[in-house]
């Protein structure tokens, strides 16, 4: 009898969380805190202060008394495909079908099975940083090379046409994954911006995976989907989710838009892996999109509010920089005049004023130097953490600093 050893874990899952300090370290050394009892204002992760609408509970709970609790068809529900597929043909005028429409659980499985259709194993991935969080741990569960492309504060974070070809070159990458409005920054991506990156895409054979769970939060400017531009609906997948538009971020609910030839593979995969989405949750779905802008806006309103108060608390001091916040439920602040790193001053910050923020580092070594705020407590803490915040930096900065 052979002596008996453990059977190994893959490499694949072993290497999904990558190496390195990643700044998270903030964000469970104030879950400890608050799980010990102290008050901590904690504007950390993307989740809403609201519920989901007591409307579409209800309709969740007619669905499943109705017996809607069996397996549902696997692309999704008819119903729900031909509601997606109406929203984008209507938001981005280009045609869109039931078949171009895959029903997923959620954004973030979206984003894997996005991977998992255009990346060979080993194929190079490219994403841009700063970015959310998950993006290289998704790429590389799904077999692929997590490869960032760099951009800078000074531009806003915007990548652009050289940086996206030479990166594409350089690593014979397969797809270039893009989120706008975005995840940390804020910036919603200029027409410009998507055009360069659908040059790119176009002049190096990539597939763009756009991630636009956002869409429904734009304070200044338009979403455009890189999609709609010319050439792009034959080499882009969109990834779309109920989370953020709907405060539904535990039902699991999402999509992928992308060719038909796309959705067909990406409806095996389903069925070999999640076996799609429980049919009351997708009913519940359908009946959310049919209330139309009036309950996404309802949904974003608070955001709004706090987006323009924030504007109005960072006018009034120089020493905190900001990164233009045009949409998403998150602020990018510059504290480099502090002289301190985003993880840094986050610790200190929690220390002294038991405030919780996100390190720029956790998004990528783009974003250090940076921290981000979710705006995500009432308003009035909210006021007074950013209020807090700006004056424990002014306290931090060096005597030699001359503000610009
Ligand atoms: N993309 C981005 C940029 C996100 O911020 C999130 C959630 N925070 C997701 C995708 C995934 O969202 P979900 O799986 O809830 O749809």
């Amino acid at each position: 009898m052979k002596a008996s050893v453990m059977p190994h874990l893959s490499s694949r899952i072993l290497s999904i969380n990558g190496s390195g300090s990643d700044g998270w370290g903030v964000f469970y050394r104030a879950r400890a805190m608050v799980a010990a009892g102290e008050m901590v204002t904690e504007l950390t992760i993307g989740e809403h202060d609201i519920r989901t609408h007591p409307a579409i509970l209800d309709a969740m709970h007619r669905a499943a008394q109705a017996g809607h609790t069996g397996y549902a068809t696997i692309p999704g529900i008819t119903a729900l495909r031909d509601a997606v597929a109406a929203r984008i043909t209507r938001n981005t005028g280009i045609p869109t079908a039931r078949e171009n429409v895959l029903i997923t659980p959620g954004g973030q499985s979206a984003l894997f099975a996005a991977h998992m259709a255009c990346c060979n194993p080993g194929e190079t991935a490219l994403y841009i940083d700063p970015y959310y969080a998950t993006y290289p741990g998704t790429i590389r569960a799904a077999g692929a090379v997590p490869q960032a492309i760099a951009t800078r504060a000074e531009d806003s974070f915007l990548p652009d046409y050289d940086r996206i070809s030479d990166a594409a070159l350089a690593h014979g990458a397969a797809s270039l994954l893009v989120n706008t409005p975005n995840n940390p920054t804020g910036v919603v991506y200029p027409r410009s911006t998507l055009e360069d990156i659908a040059h790119a895409a176009l002049d190096h054979d990539l597939w763009v995976i756009s991630d636009e769970v956002y869409e429904t939060q734009i304070w200044e400017g338009a979403h455009l989907s890189p999609r709609a531009l010319p050439g792009m609906d034959q080499c882009t997948l969109v990834v779309g989710s109920m989370s953020k538009s709907h405060a539904m971020t535990g039902s699991r609910i999402g999509w992928i838009v992308a060719p038909e030839h796309v959705i067909e593979k990406l409806s095996d995969l389903a069925t070999n892996t999640t076996y799609g989405v429980p049919g009351y949750i997708q009913d519940a779905a359908v009946f959310a999109l049919a209330q139309g802008a009036a309950l996404e806006e309802e949904v974003a309103a608070p955001f709004r509010r706090r987006r323009a108060l924030a504007m109005s608390i960072l006018e009034g001091q120089n020493v905190v920089g900001h990164i233009p916040s045009q949409g998403a439920m998150y602020l990018m602040l510059d504290i480099r005049s502090t002289g301190m790193t985003g993880e840094a001053f986050a610790n200190a910050l929690l220390d002294t004023h038991r405030i919780a923020v996100m390190p720029g580092e956790s998004f990528g070594a783009a974003a250090s130097g940076h921290i981000r705020l979710a705006m995500t407590v009432a308003d009035d803490s909210f006021a007074v953490a950013l209020q807090t915040l700006c004056s424990f930096a002014g306290m931090l900065i060096p005597s030699d600093f001359a503000p610009a």
